[in-house]
């Protein structure tokens, strides 16, 4: 896999939106934190590609964000690197409580509750894991905790456990993340900022609708409110419905294509 930048001349990038945002050139403009441009030096990316570009500054401004672009466009970086950028500074305050590994004793403690900052909302277990290793590369020395969960019942106590350690970010895909929201106990989205839909428009033909306008809805937020992303190939009327009822109207729209 990778990008291939010799493809990258011919790529277009259009701003639809209500809201245009200048374009970075280089990951050194973008605002980063020291110890984030060292994990983006250490993924080996050298230079942004152009959804990169326009995302990393929309959300560092604080712009919700539409993305319509082909696979292979960098859109897990283009989202992961400004917020968890953005929330590595605000961990200590905005973060739940770490149990102490030490102590900690599994499924025995009814506090230890996941309650993330950022939920990200992907279609099937390959796409969530995936996400869920660029995260892993991006939150080194963030203090940031990134989990993973996704259906299949051998799987389900294990993943408990790990939200039970502690999560800031949670990767999932939309049945297994209901199935634990509807337990408090495990998961609550009362201290979510940032929530990303992943392939919005396959997340809709599987029928995840209900589900998602569940997630989305967040929990009794604790404080702000929720900042939404949403990633798409393509942005059928159900993508733009979900669009509608969740973003804010001021939001950054990006579409990505190739010329000709
Ligand atoms: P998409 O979600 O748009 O399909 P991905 O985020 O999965 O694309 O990225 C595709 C591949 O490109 C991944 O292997 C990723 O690590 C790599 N990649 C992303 N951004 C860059 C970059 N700026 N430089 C080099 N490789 C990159
Ligand atoms: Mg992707």
């Amino acid at each position: 896999a990778g990008i291939d930048f010799s493809k990258i001349a011919s790529i277009e990038l259009y701003q639809e939106g209500p809201v245009r945002v200048d374009p970075i050139a280089s990951f050194k403009d973008a605002g980063l934190h020291p110890a984030m441009l060292r994990n983006v030096e250490l993924a080996g990316y050298s230079v942004p590609t152009p959804i990169q570009r326009y995302c990393l500054p929309a959300i560092h401004l604080g712009y919700d964000v539409i993305g319509i672009a082909q696979t292979g466009s960098g859109k897990t970086a283009a989202f992961l690197i400004p917020i968890l950028n953005k929330l590595m500074g605000k961990a200590k305050k905005w973060a739940a409580p770490r149990p102490n590994p030490a102590t900690f004793q599994e499924g025995i403690d009814r506090e230890l509750r996941a309650e993330p900052l950022v939920v990200i909302v992907s279609p099937n277990r390959e796409l969530a894991v995936q996400i869920f290793n660029e995260a892993r590369k991006f939150c080194y020395r963030t203090m940031l905790r990134p989990c993973v969960v996704y259906g299949g019942n051998s799987t389900k106590k294990e993943q408990r456990t790990q939200l039970q350690k502690g999560c800031d970010v949670l990767i999932g895909t939309p049945g297994r993340l209901v199935d634990f929201l509807d337990d408090p106990s495990i998961l609550t989205l009362r201290r979510v900022r940032y929530m990303v839909i992943d392939e919005a428009d396959e997340l809709l033909n599987q029928d995840w609708k209900e589900q998602l306008d569940k997630i989305m809805c967040g929990g009794e937020q604790e404080e702000g409110h929720i900042k939404y992303m949403l990633f798409s190939a393509t942005f059928p009327k159900q993508a733009r419905d979900l669009a509608k009822t969740h973003l804010a109207e001021t939001h950054v729209r990006l579409r990505v294509g190739r010329a000709g």
